[in-house]
């Protein structure tokens, strides 16, 4: 399974995160690098970008020699790249991919040029499987807003009509309390699965941790990584997401101990 992302030097996210869930999940990882960023826990400090002639330098070699059952696709900072990934989809050498659309960082740099997003959108979104934006990202894509679950549908629905054939909003940035009716204390995030009209609802326990770092990185990985093994989108994403709340856990474990 390929990796095409950011390369993260403190492996909070970006391309360790991910060859670390295409593991877990018992695929083989190869990797392409978009960027060399330069980040810790922190925050980021800069990036230096790779040319579209050496991203492709990186992919085709692999992709000539192995075949790769399925394709994440992250941190594309600039146009020249998504149009060079654009190019090497059409050309049949990539499998539609999964494509989580890395805007900014938690500590809010901005991993991908304004200029680009259009690109983004126009060229890229049409080709993928499916694409994973968190809510912030769902409404810059769209410029529409997200309050609740009704208007999760409506960014999902507006980005399969701007070419998206399948659509995860991640609803991890809203949380809801006492969802679960009379009695339930529990709080809920939902995520939203619209794959060309078919609709999902996968309602999960919030769970109260610190910020968890590469949770988007982690969870389109392990989608790719669940087709890669031939099960259909709802199911990868349903072991996606258990995979993601587990390593939530263990996180918090580790903060309390
Ligand atoms: N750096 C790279 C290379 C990334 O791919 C991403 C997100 O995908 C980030 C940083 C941002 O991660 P975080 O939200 O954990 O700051």
């Amino acid at each position: 399974m390929l990796t095409i992302a950011g390369f993260d030097p403190s492996g909070g996210a970006g391309v360790l995160v991910d060859v670390r869930t295409i593991v877990a999940f018992g695929c083989h990882p190869v990797a392409a690098m978009t960027s060399l960023t330069f980040q810790n826990s922190g925050g980021v400090f800069g990036a230096t970008h790779e040319s579209a002639k050496s991203l492709r330098a990186q992919i085709v070699p692999v992709v000539e020699e192995r075949k790769v059952a399925a394709v994440k696709i992250g941190m594309l900072p600039t146009s020249e790249l998504i149009l060079e990934v654009a190019c090497l989809i059409r050309e049949g050498r990539l499998p539609a991919p999964v494509i989580d659309p890395v805007l900014k960082s938690s500590s809010g740099y901005e991993l991908i040029e304004s200029d680009a997003l259009e690109i983004l959108t126009r060229e890229l979104l049409p080709l993928a499987r499916v694409i994973t934006p968190n809510i912030p990202e769902s409404e810059t894509l769209t410029a529409l807003t997200v309050s609740d679950e009704e208007s999760m549908r409506a960014v999902a629905d507006r980005l399969r009509a701007m070419g998206a054939h399948a659509v995860l909003i991640k609803g991890g940035h809203r949380k809801q309390s006492g969802v679960g009716g009379p009695g339930s204390e529990k709080a809920q995030a939902t995520d939203i699965l619209d794959d060309a009209g078919d609709v999902h609802v996968f309602r999960g326990e919030w769970i109260e941790a610190l910020p968890v770092r590469g949770t988007g990185c982690m969870l389109s990985s392990a989608i790719a990584a669940g087709l890669a093994k031939g099960e259909d989108l709802p199911q990868a994403v349903a072991a996606a997401k258990e995979f993601v709340a587990a390593e939530i856990r263990k996180s918090k474990l580790k903060t309390q101990s």
